[in-house]
C-alpha cells in the first residue's frame, strides 16, 4: 500500500486529567507535541463570561478564579445519569443537572447547559489540532482509549464525543490493553500482566491474561477518587496552615494565593520524584516571603496511606483473577503519579519484581493506542483488528457441519447463545471445536480453537442440554463457553478471531463462500440427511431391541433390511437415493409406531383393566 492511500489514524488517550495523541511513524510510535514540545493537554474546558471557550493548560489555570464555569474531570460524567453519580456531583465545583430528554446528565454553565460529550469533544478538538499541526495534514480517524471498566453507555458517549469533534473513533480500546501493547507484551505467548494506573484523580488496576498473543482483561479494581490531586492537596494544606498560622478556615487564604499555592504544591511534588528536597517561597503580602520546605521522606509519610490503599486494590484484583502475586509475569506502571519513587518501590515489593517503567508513564496509553491505530490504517499487515466481525463464528456440529452463532459484520461487543445436545449415548466429554468462516462445512473454515466439556453425567443421546455462548468483547477477544445445564458443568476458551488474519484473507474467504455457494449447499444438505438417517437407524434399532415391543418376525426382518440399506447410503454420496430412502423409511416407521405402540398401549390398558 502506498503512502498516499494510507489513512492517517492517530491514537488518543482521553484522560481524566490530561489528554494526548500519538502516531506510529517510520521510527515507531511517538507522541504528537506542540511547538514547545509539550504533549499533554489538560482535560479542562473553561467558558468565559463573554462566550469565549478556552481548552487545555490556559483553562486549567482558570479553575480557581472561574470554578463554576471551568469543567475538569468530565470523563467522570461520560455516559452517566444522575443516579450513577451519587456523591460525585457534590465534589465538583461546577453544576451538574439532569437532562430533559435523556437519562444522561448535562453541565450548567450560566443559564445554558452542555453535555459531557460536547465538553469531551472540545478536548478532542484540541488534541486533534495539536496532532494536525504536528503532522501537517488533516486527521479524521482515531483510536480512543477508555478505562477497562467503562460500560457500553460510557464507551458510546466517548464515540459520540469523537463524532462531535469531527473524528471517527475507529476503535475504543481499553487503557490497560493499550499500555501492554506499548510495551510489546502481546508478543509473549502466555502470561499474566498487571497494569497499575495512578493518574491525577483516579486509580485503576487491571489484570490481563495473555494467551497466544491475545489480551483479556480478567479483573479490574481501583478507586475513582485517589490520585495525584490528593497528594497535591496534602501539600497545599501544610502551606495554608503556614500562611494562616494554623487557622485553616476557608476564606483565610487570599483567593489570589490559592491558585499559586496549588501550582506550587504540584510542582514540589513533581520535584520530589527526582530530588530529595523541595522548597518554596511565597509572597503573601508580608515583609518577608513565606518559606516552606518538604523532604522526600516526609512527603512519603504523607502519601503512604493512599499508596497502601492502591496496593490493597491490587491484592483484591489478583484475588478476583484467582492469582497470587507470584503468578504475575509483568507489571506495567501507567499514569503520571507512578513517577513517584515510593509508588514504584511499593509495587516492586508487592509483586516481587521490577515493574516496567521504560516508557513515560503518562504517554504509554497514547503510544499503545497509536499501535492499534497503525494496524487499522493498514500499516501493520500482520494483524487485523476490527470493530465488526469479519467472518462468521461458530462451532462444528455432527458430520462436520458449521453452525454459525455470530454472523459476519456483527458489531463488537456482541453475544450469541444456542442450545446443542449430544448424538451418542453416555457421552461424558463433549468436544467443542470453534471455527470461523463463511462456508457451510468446517473443513472449509478456519479453526480457531477447541476445548472439551468434561464431567457430563452419562445420559442418552439428545438429553444433555449444552448451552454454547459466544461473547466477543470490545477488544475483539472471543470467549466461547459451553455449559451443560442438567449437571452445571462448564468449560470455555478465549481466542482472537482476527488474530493473524489479513484483510486480503478475509476478502478471499468471503469470495470463496460465494463461488462455492451451490456446492456448499449440497454438502450441507448431505450432512443434514446423513444426520437424519443416522437418527432414524439409531432410534429404530433401540425400539427393535426392546423385548416388550410386539413386532412380528416379519416386521423385524423388514426393518433390519431397511436399516442396512440406510447405513449403506449414509456411507455414499448419492443425495437423491439417501433422501428417498429416508423419506420412505420415515413414513414406514411412523406408521409402524402408530400401530405397534398403539397395540402396546392397548395391551397395557387391558392388563390394567383385568387387574382392577
Ligand atoms: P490521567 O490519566 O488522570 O489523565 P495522568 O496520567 O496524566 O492523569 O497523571 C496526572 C498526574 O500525574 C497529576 O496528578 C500529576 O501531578 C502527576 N505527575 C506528573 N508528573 C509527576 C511526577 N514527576 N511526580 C509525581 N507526580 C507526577
Ligand atoms: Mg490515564
Amino acid at each position: 500500500m502506498s503512502n498516499e492511500t494510507r489513512d492517517v489514524v492517530i491514537g488518543i488517550d482521553l484522560g481524566t486529567t490530561n489528554s494526548l495523541a500519538a502516531i506510529v511513524g517510520k521510527d515507531g510510535p511517538r507522541v504528537l507535541t506542540d511547538s514547545q514540545g509539550a504533549a499533554l493537554i489538560p482535560s479542562v474546558v473553561s467558558f468565559l463570561d463573554g462566550g469565549e471557550v478556552i481548552v487545555g493548560a490556559e483553562a486549567r489555570a482558570l479553575s480557581i478564579s472561574n470554578p463554576e464555569r471551568t469543567v475538569h474531570s468530565v470523563k467522570r460524567l461520560m455516559g452517566r445519569g444522575m443516579a450513577d453519580l451519587a456523591g460525585e456531583v457534590d465534589r465538583l465545583p461546577y453544576t451538574v443537572v439532569e437532562s430533559d430528554n435523556s437519562k444522561l446528565v448535562r453541565i450548567a454553565i450560566g443559564d445554558k447547559s452542555i453535555t459531557p460529550q460536547e465538553i469531551s469533544a472540545l478536548i478532542l478538538g484540541r488534541v486533534r489540532e495539536q496532532a494536525e499541526a504536528a503532522l501537517g495534514c488533516t486527521v479524521e480517524k482515531a483510536v480512543i482509549t477508555v478505562p477497562a471498566y467503562f460500560d457500553d453507555a460510557q464507551r458510546q458517549a466517548t464515540r459520540d464525543a469523537a463524532k462531535i469533534a469531527g473524528l471517527t473513533a475507529l476503535r475504543i480500546v481499553n487503557e490497560p490493553t493499550a499500555a501492554a501493547l506499548a510495551y510489546g507484551l502481546d508478543t509473549s505467548r502466555e502470561g499474566n500482566v498487571v497494569v497499575y494506573d495512578l493518574g491525577g484523580g483516579t486509580f485503576d488496576v487491571s489484570v490481563l491474561k495473555i494467551t497466544q498473543g491475545v489480551f483479556k482483561v480478567v479483573a479490574t479494581a481501583g478507586d475513582t477518587h485517589l490520585g495525584g490531586d490528593d497528594f497535591d492537596r496534602t501539600i497545599m494544606e501544610e502551606i495554608f496552615a503556614l500562611i494562616t498560622g494554623g487557622d485553616n478556615r476557608p476564606g483565610k487564604v487570599p483567593a489570589e494565593a490559592l491558585q499559586q499555592v496549588r501550582l506550587s504544591a504540584e510542582a514540589m511534588k513533581k520535584e520530589l520524584s527526582s530530588a530529595e528536597n523541595a522548597m518554596l517561597e511565597i509572597d503573601v503580602g508580608g515583609e518577608q516571603p513565606l518559606h516552606y520546605e518538604l523532604d522526600r521522606a516526609r512527603f512519603e509519610a504523607m502519601i503512604a496511606p493512599s499508596v497502601e490503599l492502591t496496593l490493597k486494590c491490587c491484592r483484591a484484583a489478583l484475588a478476583d483473577a484467582g492469582l497470587q502475586a507470584g503468578d504475575v509475569d509483568e507489571v506495567v506502571l501507567v499514569g503520571g503519579s507512578t513517577r513517584i519513587p515510593m509508588v514504584r518501590r511499593r509495587c516492586a515489593e508487592l509483586f516481587d519484581r521490577e515493574p516496567h517503567t521504560e516508557l513515560d508513564p503518562d504517554r504509554v496509553v497514547a503510544l499503545g493506542a497509536a499501535i492499534q491505530a497503525d494496524v487499522l490504517a493498514g500499516g501493520n499487515k500482520d494483524l487485523l483488528l476490527l470493530d465488526v466481525i469479519p467472518l462468521a463464528l461458530g462451532i462444528e456440529t455432527v458430520g462436520g457441519g458449521f453452525a454459525k452463532l455470530v454472523t459476519r459484520n456483527s458489531t463488537v461487543p456482541c453475544r450469541a447463545t444456542e442450545m446443542f445436545s449430544t448424538s451418542v449415548d453416555n457421552q461424558t466429554g463433549i468436544d467443542v471445536n470453534v471455527f470461523q468462516g463463511e462456508r457451510e462445512m468446517v473443513a472449509d473454515c478456519r479453526h480457531l480453537g477447541s476445548f472439551k466439556l468434561s464431567g457430563v453425567p452419562p445420559m442418552p443421546a439428545g438429553l444433555p442440554r449444552v448451552e454454547v455462548t459466544f461473547l466477543v468483547d470490545a477488544d475483539g477477544v472471543l470467549t466461547v463457553t459451553a455449559r451443560e445445564q442438567r449437571s452445571g458443568q462448564e468449560a470455555s476458551i478465549d481466542v482472537v478471531p482476527s488474530h493473524g488474519l489479513t484483510r486480503d484473507e478475509v476478502r478471499s474467504m468471503v469470495k470463496e463462500s460465494i463461488v462455492h455457494a451451490h456446492e456448499d449447499f449440497a454438502n450441507r444438505e448431505l450432512v443434514e440427511l446423513r444426520n437424519k438417517a443416522n437418527n432414524l437407524v439409531y432410534g429404530t434399532t433401540r425400539v427393535l431391541d426392546m423385548p416388550e415391543m410386539p413386532f412380528t418376525d416379519e416386521q423385524r426382518t423388514d426393518l433390519n433390511a431397511d436399516i442396512q440399506n440406510l447405513k449403506k447410503l449414509v456411507g455414499g454420496d448419492d443425495i437423491e437415493a439417501l433422501k428417498a430412502a429416508c423419506d420412505a423409511f420415515g413414513e414406514k416407521t411412523q406408521a409402524l409406531a402408530d400401530n405397534v405402540i398403539g397395540e402396546a398401549i392397548k395391551a397395557e390398558l387391558s392388563k390394567g383393566m383385568t387387574q382392577a
